[in-house]
């Protein structure tokens, strides 16, 4: 039988390692799967990170990222980079897999798997992210000023994303593989409005272009296969997300798109003892910041929770 921790928390991107911090100060000696492959989370895929509060000079991803792990260590969390591959959180003693059989216990959860951008599957996508690839219009928006930029997309965000953009930008393309968008009419007609939006009807891109920086794109007629090039410093991929919650299904409740509910006012779950944070749980900001606020606010939940078992 494996000793049962007080706290056990599944991530490690801002959300996580907030919460692995505030936990570690208050002496629960929380234990923290960071994940294997994507340790650090989403910023470790990310070059300048600017509106990290605390930095006037903004800071890399992977070392603001670096800082937090460090942070968290410091005060006594147990960094694990491996998988957790299955849990069950529905009784008073929460158990926690790895693929190795390994099973550890806790009286209390904190979910912070956060959320994986979608991706358009393309060479160069990945190597040129943070290069002029983006998915994050708030964060990157501000490195485009006077620029020309494609945003991929048809929906609300990609719409919100476009006009947000068209600030900076001196042009945005919307590529959207149909004829119309799927955005609501009001975002539509807002986009419509806008002189510095065109629209790239039934088309994809086909190709990303650029050595170490994105110098454009090709796209392709999704009728016809016709293709044609678009010189662009900027794409901006807004084709959605998917919070990790698959090993959740069937234990906490989770809305119609995959993301864990909590109860409002409180990062708690439907199942007691079980916290959730980060873009796990965010449809709307979606900021490291954001994130770590929610981190906090679940290793303060979750505090309180275990002096109320005690
Ligand atoms: P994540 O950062 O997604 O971290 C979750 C991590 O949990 C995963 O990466 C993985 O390591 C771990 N995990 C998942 N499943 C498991 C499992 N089963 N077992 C163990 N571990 C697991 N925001 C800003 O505020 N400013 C920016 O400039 C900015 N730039 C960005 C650039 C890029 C390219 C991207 C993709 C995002 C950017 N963001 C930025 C958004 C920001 O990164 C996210 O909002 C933030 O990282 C969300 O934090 P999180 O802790 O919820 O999740």
């Amino acid at each position: 039988m494996t000793d049962v921790r007080s706290l056990i928390i599944i991530g490690s991107g801002p959300s996580g390692y907030t919460a692995a911090i505030y936990a570690a100060r208050a002496n629960l000696k929380p234990l923290v799967f960071e994940g294997s492959v994507t340790a650090g989370g989403a910023l470790m895929n990310t070059t300048d990170v600017e509106n990290f509060p605390g930095f006037p000079d903004g800071i890399m991803g992977p070392a603001l990222m670096d800082n937090l792990r460090a942070q968290a260590e410091r005060f006594g969390a147990d960094l694990v980079a491996d998988d957790v591959t299955s849990v069950d959180l529905t009784g008073d003693v929460k158990t926690v897999k790895l693929a190795d059989g390994s099973t550890f216990q806790a009286h209390a959860v904190i979910l912070a798997m956060g959320s994986g951008y979608r991706k358009l599957g393309i060479e160069g996508e990945d190597a040129l992210s943070g290069h002029g690839v983006s998915w994050c219009a708030t964060c990157d928006g501000f490195f485009f000023r006077g620029k020309d930029i494609a945003v991929v997309g048809g929906g609300d965000s990609a719409v919100e994303e476009a006009l947000f953009l068209t600030r900076f930008a001196d042009k945005v393309t919307l590529v959207h593989r149909r004829d119309e968008l799927r955005a609501s009419k009001i975002m539509a007609d807002r986009a419509f409005a806008n002189d510095k939006l065109e629209f790239a009807w039934n088309s994809e891109v086909a190709e990303i272009h650029g050595d170490g920086i994105l110098e454009g794109v090709t796209l392709r007629d999704t009728t016809n296969g016709e293709t044609r090039r678009l010189d662009i410093s900027g794409l901006f991929i807004a084709i959605g997300h998917d919070p990790r919650s698959e090993l959740l299904v069937g234990q906490v409740d989770l809305d119609d798109e995959g993301y864990v509910l909590t109860q409002a006012g409180s990062t708690a779950t439907n199942l007691r003892g079980v916290f959730a944070a980060g873009d796990l749980v965010d449809h709307t900001y979606r900021q490291a910041i954001t994130a770590a606020g929610t981190g906090c606010q679940a290793a303060l939940d979750a505090e309180r929770f275990l002096a109320d078992i005690e």
